[in-house]
Parts: structure tokens; C-alpha cells; sequence
């Protein structure tokens, strides 16, 4: 081999090969070549769903983002004209609430005494900001992307398609405003919707738990008594529900559930109590004014906690709330939007509702209204932005009926291929139960909602820029992008009475930003290619995306395959099949993987707070991009990962044995002196099929989607490469032998592009160091093996001569004897595959016979199974237990006969054990028994090759290169080991062995 390969060090520095690989595909414009290699080639449609433009990109993040990456890397290969197009979200409460922290601001009126242009603009900063630091973040990573062309959601082009869309639901009549009890966050400000209510956490809080006696008016000296852990609701008061067929009981003037067994001055079923008029905690405050409480039937009244009878407000309460409907209740709404009590709701007035509690407290106590209190802890929903408890109130939110749509959605979902498959059920289980879409927040820097309702009653809602630059009669020379505060100064004529209408404050839930990223990013409806169209507005200056015209949406929608975490089925795959639905009636995508969350190394949440979170630029520097994606890559998606230092060790350590037989390739290769490859052995040829095989397996699971299997196929193929190509082959490469160096070469080649999509820079670096000077200069470019006819006869038979080996590995270890004692005969039964190979199996284990046939070796070892025979035999368990202990028993059809009863396999304990002087091992059907007995010849082998060992040792610690020659000194004591003078040379490249009767042991000089 004339080639001369740059020698490797003994371990690779991940993070310096990476940076160096980083600058190479730049100069190389790899990444550009690849895309014009396969322009015009079979379309594989990507869509990236955005990250949040934010803060740094977390390990969690870089998961999703690896994912994403090797299937596009995989399709390149193949030759598919992709889309690179990464996205950013922009806009919306959690971009508002980072900015909030960053500029210590703590409501909403510190917002607006800030100023929202101001405001905007620093929120503007910061997307731009953190877009630059995750783009250089991802490149770490190795994503392969189209930077600086990326979509971002608060672009006027996409809020201006998010327009058309609600345009378009306004037209199917699905648009409303709700009067609605709703989930609040009274930091934020706002509604908090359904599917963000599933993001929130449920934490463990202690809230006051109190009992409140309620008088009953027409009955002197009788109360109800109500339970609530909520007092700042009790000023909103109406009424008090009581389930109509439980019975309640009167003792000591309280009326609450009665309890079986207990004594009552009166029982009475609650229906009797239906109707009674009761004394308010606070009527005396002015927002309870005219308020009749009555007691009301409820058949959904909790008997489990509380008191059998609830205090209802609904104002304060979802089922209140509904109940209020049904019963004609008034709605009192306590609170304001920071949840502040309101004016008018008694002695807590002005303070916020946690603050409210002892005072209302105290006030009930001295009153003699309080029965009792406490504290109870329990689980209780936060927002899923700041943490802050959520608290209900009923206000006017904006709302998209959802049930025209529910049935083609679920329709649209039984197309799409879901990776893990289950997740489909997960997205149906989500489509059959999803409420209305909230789609309005109380809030500033978000899509501004088009919707400009008129007095005369109609309710304009603008569709696109275009239609709002026609219809406005004021605020257009102003509005520099479409957002608050300039939004809000653009006034447009009504469509039915021509009279100046404006824009109703909110903004837009940010599911609809990323939800219209397959129209608005890919030109949909646009009748002519735009440059740099997409980058309007906010987005102006941050990215040339350019805004593609229809024909181009027409090629690359829908998405064939989309990729995020398991959350996103609530979120962004269900608000993209929502738009696209209801746009054009299509799934928006084909194929979905989906993955579960990322914990510690310990299967613990990370958090900062708990000193276990790992920084994405920590984990790159620290472990290597290559081995953060090998851990992403073996993960099963379908449970959660465990992500840590330690895995990454153990990964590195298993990459090692890749490098190892590189490093051995280029080591050999190099003083080798060439020559023609000639007749391949079967080894070689083994060796060739195996990675044919490895080809066809990883091909069939990248088409899965299943990185785990790739993986797995990957590290078995190594294994089989490290640990049986290269051990029988050593003589050969010390040899120099052309055939096995250019086997091996070829082998590692192969599976080098195999694994390149899941470890693209040391697959590269390998390559670079590999390739012969007419491959292609990027292992990028080399695109996909095909896989070659497979020899299956000779796979087979080989799996199964390695298995023999490991079985005799197994028996030796069992019997404490090391591999370098020489032992006579290994018999196996059960492998007629493993029978051609019998000088490999002898050499390998180092036996000097190997036999094929029955082995009487062993014994066989039978006991009862005892909780399946147990129960079945009851009483005559005792003999056949005893018949099969003495040996008295014979085998019968799979199972055995003992003590006249037939035992099947299931109920009987089989243990096979090596008779006195073997040493036996078994699985999978195989048998191998291996001779123990020693003799002095064997007992003198085995010196000579400990002699052996000790030799090489000593050449390497001396430094001596793989062709120096030695002079070897042996101790007088050593002289009988002379008998094998010649084999000796041959293993430590010795010219001469001398014996010296001084020396203690022997030593080495280079000849
Ligand atoms: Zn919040
Ligand atoms: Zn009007």
C-alpha cells in the first residue's frame, strides 16, 4: 500500500477535532456542496419547528436539534433535495417575561409606565440576541442548516398569513368571544388556555383550609357549614350547593354531611334543604348588594372533603361558574387582573389574594362565622411561565370553536406516521377531548389579534397587511412593524356602517405563530417569489428569508417527516394541523418522531437551583458534540433520557475501540509495504458481508426513524470488527498482508458513512484520514451505500463460531482458568454452523482439539419449579421432589417423567453442570464443554506464553516500533522454556534468545 495515512494519537480530543472539522466544512463549503450535489433530486420535506429565541439553547434542546440533524444528514446522503430552513420563535408571554426579569419589571403596569415601543424594542433585542447565540450553538452541535435564512415568527409576513387564517375561521362563523371562567396567572396577567394549563406544573402548596358557618335565615340557630381553601373567594359569594340524595345532619346547630353511625339532633336528605335562604360571609360588603343566597342542587357535590355542602362563587370558579348558568346565579369577579381584590368586596379590599386570607379570616372570626381553620397542603396548578399560582377568574376571552375541525383532524392524524407509534393514540386521545381554542392574551408583545369590532355590531376582522393598509383611515404612517403600540394607532372603516373602528387590545396565543409556519414560510398563496419577503417587519435585518410563491408551497408542503418533544402534541403538531386543516384540508405533515424529557444522569429533573443542569456550551466543550449525539441517538425516544457526565464517559470509552482499529489500520498500514491484493480469505470475506449487513440494517432503521437501532447496529458491527476481524487477523497485519489491510480499509469506510449522519465530525475525521485520494473530499459528498448481496451462509456460520468462542470464554472463566493456559479438548453441541471453523475456535480459545458431538460431560440438574408444581402436586410434591434429587427421572417429549408424573419444561427448574474435570457453558441452544485436566506439557505452554506476554510488555514500555528486533535475556531458571525457542522469536520479533544466570527476570535489548 503506497499511501502513507496520518498517524492518530492513542485517544481522540473530541472538542478539538470538532473545531477543526467546523473550519474544514467551511472552507470546503461542504455543506453547499452537498446542497447543489443534490439539488433537483426526490424532494424530502423538513419543517423545522422553531425554538424560542430566548435564552441559550439547553442539553434538552440540543436533543431535538441532533434528531433533526442526522435524519437531514441521512436523507442528503441519499440524495434528497432538502430544505434547511431553521425557525425562531419570537414573540409572546414567554419572550415578555424574560424581558420583564431582565429589566426588573413586575407587572403589567410597570410595562406600560415603561412604555410599550420601548418595550417592544427590547424585546426585539433580545430574540436577536439569543437567534445569534443558539445559531452558533447549533453549528457546534454540527447542525447543518440554511443560517441566516431562517423563518422568525414575529415577521409581518407570518402574522399577516395568521391573519388570513383568522380570517378565514371568522368566515366559518367559528370565531366568539366567551364570557368564560378561565385558569388566570395574576402576574401575567393573563388567561392561561388549555393546552398551556398541561405545560404548568402542579406544585405542592399550603393554603389556609377553613370552615365557615353560613346562617340560615328562616331558621333560627341553624347554619350550613362550608369548607374552602380559598377565602378571597368567599366576598363573591351567590350560593350553597348540596348533592339532593345525600343525607346531612344537624347537630349543635350546623348543618354537614351526615356520617354513618353518628348521632344528630335531625337528618335530612339535601333536597330538603334546596331552597333555603342563608345569611352571605360578607354581606355587609357593597359588591354583595341585593344578592339572595339560596342553597342549590348539585349532583356533582364532592362527599370525599369539606362538608357535603360548597360555597359557590362564580366568579371565582369553573364549576361555579356552570352552575351559575343553569341556576340563574349572579357572577361576582373579585379580583382584578394582577389578582387584587376589587373595591366593594369587603375588608381585603386592595390586597392580593394570598395576602387577603388572614384578614378575611380574622374578620369571619369575629363575626363568630369562623369554625374552624388550618392549613392544608395540596397539589395546585402554577403558569407554566413565571410559576406563579394560577388563580380562576371570568373574563372575556377570544375563542376558536373547535368542532367542525375535530372529526377532519382526527381523520388527518390516522394518516400520519408517528414515531414511536403510540404517540398517535396520544394525539387522537388529545384531538376527542380538546376545549375550544383560547386564542386571546391580555399582554404586549405578541400577534396582534385583527379583530376591530363596531358598534353598529359587526365585528371586522382584517385578513392580511394588504387588507389593513386598505382599510385603515388613520395610524399607517406610523406603524413601523405589526405590533403594539403602533398597531394599536391604526383605525380602519367598518365594512357595514363606514364608521372608524379600532382594534381590540389583545394579543395572540403563540401556538398560532409557529402553527402557520407551513403557509407562511413556503410562499403559500403568494402569487410571485419575493427576496428577502419573509423578513419584514420585526423580523427585518435579523434573516434574508426570502418569501417563496405558491409553486414552491406546492412542492415542498406538506412536511414529510417533522420532529419534537412528546409536549409538542398539544402545542405546535396540533396547532399546525389545526391551521392547515382548516387552510387547505390537509395534515400539514406525513411522518412525526417525537421524544420524551431529558433528566439527569440520575433520572432526576434538572435544574439549575439543584446544581444538576447541564450548559449546553459546557456539554460541548466538556464531552464533544459527537458524544452528545451518540447519547440523544441510542436513547430510546419513547422513554425519558438520562443525560450526564458519566454516560458520556462510558460513550467515549466505547467509541474508543472505532479509533483503536483505525489507529491499528494506519499503524500496519504504514509499514506495509504493499503489494497486490490477491485472493481474499474467508475471513475477509466475512468480514466484507458483515458490513453489507451493517448497510442494510442501519438503512432499514434510519428509514424507521429508530436511532437506538442504528446504533446498536453500529456497535455490534465494531465489536465484530475489533474483536474477530482484527484478533485472528493479527499475524496477517503483522505480515503486511495487502488483502487483510484493504479488507479492513474498505469495512471501515463503509461503516464510516453509515454512522456519519449520527457522529459527523470523528466520521469525518476518520474518512479524511481513510479515503483514498479518489473519494470524495467530505465524507458528506460519498453519498449511501447500497447494500451488496449478502453472504448469509457465512454470517450465519460465523455469529455462530462467535458464540462458540464466547461460550468458551465463559466455561474458562467459570473454571478460573486464564486464556494463556493451553488446555486439550473443548467439545459443543448445538452448533453445526461453528463446525468448518473448528482451527479458529482451537486458537481462539487455545485448546488443541475442538469436537463436535453429544456431550456427556455434564449432568443434568432437575428441581421442582415450586410455585407452578407446588400448588398442582399439593401433597405429592414431596416424592416427585425426591425422585428428581436422587437423579431418578427421564427425559420425555421436552419434559420429564419422575415419580410417575409427566413434568413440562415450565414446571421444572433445568441446571446442565460439568462433570468432575469439565468446564461447561451453555445458552441459546449451544453447549460447549471444555476439558480441565493439565499436564506438564500444557502447564510448560502455558509458561512460555506468559513468557510471552511479558516480553511484548516490555517492548512497549521500551518505546520499540512495530518492526524493531530484540535480543532477548533469560533467566537460568527459564532455560526449559528453550524448548520453544523458535515460537518465542516469532511472537517478540526476537533475533536471539540468550540465557544469563544472573539475572532474576528476563530483560530486552533492540538487536
Ligand atoms: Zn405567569
Ligand atoms: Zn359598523
Amino acid at each position: 500500500m503506497a499511501q502513507t495515512f496520518k498517524s492518530l494519537p492513542a485517544v481522540p480530543d473530541h472538542a478539538a477535532l470538532e473545531r477543526e472539522i467546523l473550519a474544514w466544512w467551511d472552507a470546503q463549503s461542504s455543506f453547499d456542496r452537498l446542497r447543489e450535489q443534490n439539488r433537483g433530486g426526490e424532494r424530502w420535506s423538513f419543517i423545522d419547528g422553531p425554538i424560542t429565541a430566548n435564552n441559550p439553547m439547553g442539553v434538552h434542546h440540543a436533543w431535538g436539534r441532533t434528531l433533526k440533524d442526522v435524519f437531514q444528514r441521512y436523507k442528503a446522503l441519499r440524495g434528497f433535495d432538502q430544505r434547511y430552513q431553521n425557525g425562531f420563535d419570537c414573540q409572546g408571554l414567554w419572550v415578555e417575561v424574560e424581558v420583564e426579569k431582565s429589566l426588573g419589571l413586575n407587572s403589567k403596569r410597570d410595562i406600560e409606565a415603561y412604555g410599550l415601543a420601548e418595550f417592544a424594542a427590547r424585546c426585539k433585542e433580545r430574540v436577536a440576541e439569543y437567534a445569534e447565540v443558539i445559531t452558533e450553538q447549533s453549528k457546534r452541535l454540527g447542525m447543518w442548516m440554511d443560517w441566516d435564512n431562517d423563518y422568525h415568527t414575529f415577521s409581518d409576513t407570518n402574522i399577516s398569513y395568521i391573519w388570513g387564517f383568522l380570517k378565514a375561521v371568522h368566515e366559518r362563523g367559528w370565531l366568539y368571544t366567551g364570557h368564560r371562567a378561565t385558569e388566570w396567572c395574576p402576574r401575567c396577567g393573563t388567561s392561561i388556555s388549555q393546552h398551556e394549563l398541561f405545560a404548568g406544573e402542579y406544585k405542592e402548596l399550603e393554603h389556609p383550609s377553613l370552615y365557615v358557618r353560613l346562617p340560615l335565615k328562616e331558621r333560627p340557630g341553624e347554619s350550613l357549614v362550608v369548607w374552602t381553601t380559598t377565602p378571597w373567594t368567599l366576598p363573591a359569594n351567590v350560593a350553597a350547593a348540596v348533592k339532593p340524595d345525600a343525607e346531612y345532619g344537624l347537630r349543635d346547630g350546623q348543618w354537614r354531611l351526615a356520617v354513618d353511625g353518628e348521632e344528630y339532633d335531625h337528618v335530612a336528605r339535601g333536597e330538603e334543604l334546596v331552597g333555603l335562604e342563608y345569611m352571605g360571609p360578607f354581606d355587609d360588603a357593597p359588591a354583595q348588594e341585593g344578592i339572595v343566597h339560596r342553597v342549590i342542587p348539585w349532583d356533582d357535590v364532592v362527599l370525599d372533603e369539606g362538608t357535603g355542602i360548597v360555597h359557590i362563587a362564580p366568579g371565582a370558579g369553573q364549576e361555579d361558574f356552570d352552575l351559575s348558568r343553569v341556576h340563574g346565579l349572579q357572577v361576582l369577579v373579585p379580583i382584578d387582573e394582577s389578582g387584587v381584590m376589587l373595591p366593594g368586596f369587603g375588608p381585603a379590599e386592595g390586597l392580593s389574594t394570598d395576602e387577603a386570607a388572614d384578614v378575611l379570616i380574622e374578620d369571619l372570626r369575629r363575626r363568630e362565622l369562623l369554625v374552624d381553620s388550618g392549613v392544608i397542603t395540596h397539589r395546585y396548578p402554577t403558569c407554566w411561565r413565571c410559576g406563579t399560582p394560577l388563580v380562576f377568574r371570568v373574563v372575556d376571552d377570544w375563542f376558536i370553536a373547535c368542532d367542525d375541525i375535530r372529526q377532519p383532524m382526527l381523520d388527518a392524524n390516522a394518516t400520519v406516521q408517528w414515531t414511536p407509534d403510540y404517540y398517535s393514540k396520544r394525539m387522537d386521545d388529545w384531538l376527542r377531548n380538546m376545549g375550544d381554542w383560547n386564542i386571546s392574551r391580555k399582554r404586549y408583545f405578541g400577534l396582534p389579534l385583527p379583530f376591530y369590532p363596531c358598534d353598529c355590531g359587526q365585528l371586522n376582522v382584517i385578513g392580511s397587511r394588504a387588507e389593513l393598509e386598505e382599510r385603515a383611515t388613520a395610524g399607517l404612517d406610523g406603524l413601523q412593524e405589526l405590533h403594539r403600540p403602533w398597531i394599536d394607532e391604526v383605525t380602519i372603516s367598518c365594512s357595514s356602517c363606514g364608521n372608524d373602528v379600532r382594534r381590540i387590545p389583545e394579543v395572540g396565543d403563540a401556538w398560532l405563530d409557529a402553527g402557520i409556519v407551513p403557509f407562511s414560510s413556503l410562499g403559500w398563496n403568494n402569487p410571485e417569489w419575493i427576496e428577502h419577503g419573509y423578513a419584514t417587519g420585526a423580523a427585518s435585518g435579523l434573516s434574508g428569508a426570502d418569501l417563496p410563491d405558491h409553486e414552491y408551497w406546492e412542492h415542498w408542503f406538506p412536511a414529510d417527516w417533522i420532529s419534537e418533544m412528546r409536549e409538542q402534541i398539544r402545542l405546535w403538531f396540533y396547532s399546525m394541523s389545526f391551521m392547515s386543516m382548516t387552510l387547505v384540508g390537509r395534515s400539514p405533515y406525513k411522518a412525526v418522531l417525537t421524544y420524551e424529557k431529558l433528566l439527569d444522569e440520575h433520572g432526576r429533573e434538572m435544574h439549575r437551583s439543584w446544581g444538576n443542569a447541564i450548559a449546553a456550551d459546557e456539554a460541548l466543550d466538556e464531552m464533544g458534540a459527537d458524544v452528545m449525539r451518540w447519547l440523544y441517538s441510542e436513547a430510546n425516544p419513547g422513554q425519558n433520557i438520562k443525560f450526564g457526565y458519566g454516560p458520556a464517559r462510558e460513550v467515549k470509552r466505547r467509541l474508543l475501540t472505532l479509533w483503536n482499529s483505525v489507529k491499528f489500520f494506519v499503524d500496519y498500514a504504514n509499514v506495509s509495504e504493499g503489494g497486490d491484493v490477491g485472493e481474499l480469505e474467508p475471513l475477509d470475506r466475512w468480514l466484507l458481508a458483515r458490513v453489507e449487513q451493517l448497510v442494510a440494517e442501519t438503512t432499514d432503521a434510519y428509514e424507521r426513524f429508530w436511532t437506538p437501532d442504528v446504533v446498536a447496529a453500529f456497535e455490534s458491527f465494531v465489536d465484530d470488527l475489533s474483536n474477530w476481524y482484527i484478533r485472528r487477523s493479527r499475524r496477517r497485519f503483522w505480515d503486511g498482508d495487502a488483502a487483510a489491510l484493504e479488507t479492513l480499509r474498505t469495512a471501515l469506510l463503509r461503516s464510516l458513512v453509515v454512522i456519519a449522519p449520527v457522529m459527523p465530525f470523528l466520521a469525518e475525521h476518520l474518512w479524511q484520514v481513510l479515503r483514498p485520494a479518489e473519494a470524495p473530499e467530505s465524507i458528506f459528498l460519498a453519498r449511501w451505500p447500497e447494500p451488496g448481496e449478502l453472504d448469509e451462509q457465512l454470517l450465519a456460520e460465523v455469529g455462530e463460531t462467535r458464540q462458540v468462542v464466547d461460550l468458551g470464554r465463559q466455561a474458562r472463566a467459570g473454571a478460573q482458568l486464564g486464556l494463556r493456559q493451553p488446555l486439550r479438548r473443548l467439545v459443543v453441541q448445538g452448533a453445526p454452523l461453528a463446525e468448518r471453523h473448528a482451527d479458529e475456535i482451537a486458537e481462539e480459545l487455545r485448546v488443541k482439539v475442538v469436537e463436535f458431538g453429544d456431550i456427556e460431560a455434564t449432568e443434568l440438574h432437575v428441581k421442582p419449579n415450586l410455585p407452578v408444581l407446588g400448588p398442582k402436586l399439593g401433597r405429592e410434591l414431596g416424592a416427585v421432589r425426591a425422585a428428581l434429587e436422587s437423579g431418578d427421572f427421564e427425559e420425555v417429549d421436552g419434559g420429564f417423567r419422575a415419580a410417575g408424573r409427566d413434568l413440562s419444561a415450565d414446571e421444572v427448574l433445568v441446571e446442565r453442570v460439568g462433570k468432575e474435570g469439565w468446564a461447561v457453558a451453555h445458552a441459546d441452544g449451544i453447549t460447549v464443554a471444555l476439558d480441565t485436566a493439565l499436564d506438564p506439557e500444557l502447564e510448560l505452554e502455558k509458561r512460555v506464553l506468559d513468557l510471552i506476554h511479558e516480553l511484548n510488555a516490555k517492548r512497549k514500555d521500551a518505546g520499540l516500533e512495530l518492526t524493531d528486533r530484540i535480543v532477548v535475556t533469560l533467566p537460568q531458571a527459564a532455560s526449559d522454556l528453550l524448548a520453544h525457542e523458535d515460537w518465542i522469536k516469532d511472537e517478540v520479533l526476537a533475533v536471539e534468545i540468550r540465557t544469563d544466570g544472573g539475572s532474576a527476570e528476563p530483560t530486552i535489548a533492540k538487536a
